[in-house]
């Protein structure tokens, strides 16, 4: 599964590799890995930096990590729960706290923290910015909640990726909800293991949110997706 291809410009590919909140992200220069569990170190030979959203068992795998960090010298960004216990585990200088409102350069790619709705200690969602200004919204698995609206329409997102499962309390309508609140050009719904959960989030997408286009995605398959025109 390691992309060894580079998207085009203006572009990232993604991969979704677990049946949670594990994404590839592939811009034309750096690879970013969010949530790594349930997955081989391998994989991820090419990862420049590792995203870690909360500290639960399908979000964080602290043995997993450290491997990937060994093989690839990656910095590690996480959330204040998730950091503390990788403290010992990551070397001085590659680990990076990250809370919501705070950003962190991985090169020229943007990584900034904003607030997830999820019952966790610290958690964050993350908005990753490509050097060419591809904006992905990666809400690790949020609830809706108000403020969504208004980063929506700040950042204009590319693509969001919707929770429609598993964790408490979401469902596919969750999923639709964060999708009508941060309308993005893409929504994928992720974070299940159910099919069918993911055609329901569509096919509300669909009705309500005409302009949205919906990417189910296939497990360990690459997806390109573009700025908006
Ligand atoms: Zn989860």
């Amino acid at each position: 599964m390691p992309i060894d291809k580079t998207p085009e410009k203006n572009a990232i590919l993604f991969v979704w590799f677990n049946h949670y909140a594990g994404v590839l992200i592939k811009t034309p220069s750096k690879t970013l890995v969010v949530d790594p569990v349930d997955a081989k170190a391998r994989s991820f030979q090419n990862a420049d930096a590792i995203l870690i959203t909360h500290e639960h068992y399908d979000h964080l795998d602290q043995r997993l990590i450290s491997e990937i960090q060994k093989a690839t010298g990656c910095m590690i960004i996480a959330d204040r729960a998730s950091a503390k216990s990788l403290q010992h585990a990551i070397p001085v200088g590659k680990l990076q706290e990250i809370r919501p409102g705070v950003e962190i350069k991985v090169g020229e790619v943007s990584v900034k923290a904003e607030k997830c709705n999820h019952p966790a200690a610290a958690p964050v969602t993350f908005i990753i910015t490509s050097e060419d200004g591809v904006k992905v919204f990666h809400t690790a698995d949020s609830l809706p909640f108000p403020e969504l609206a208004a980063i929506g329409e700040r950042e204009k997102f590319d693509i969001a990726f919707c929770t429609v499962g598993i964790a408490p309390g979401t469902s596919p309508e969750t999923g639709f909800e964060i999708a009508r609140l941060t309308k993005p050009q893409v929504a994928v719904p992720y974070h299940t293991n159910s099919a069918t959960s993911q055609t329901e989030f569509a096919e509300i997408l669909k009705k309500e949110l005409p302009r949205t286009a919906c990417l189910i995605p296939e497990l360990n398959k690459i997806y390109q997706v573009s700025k908006r025109k």
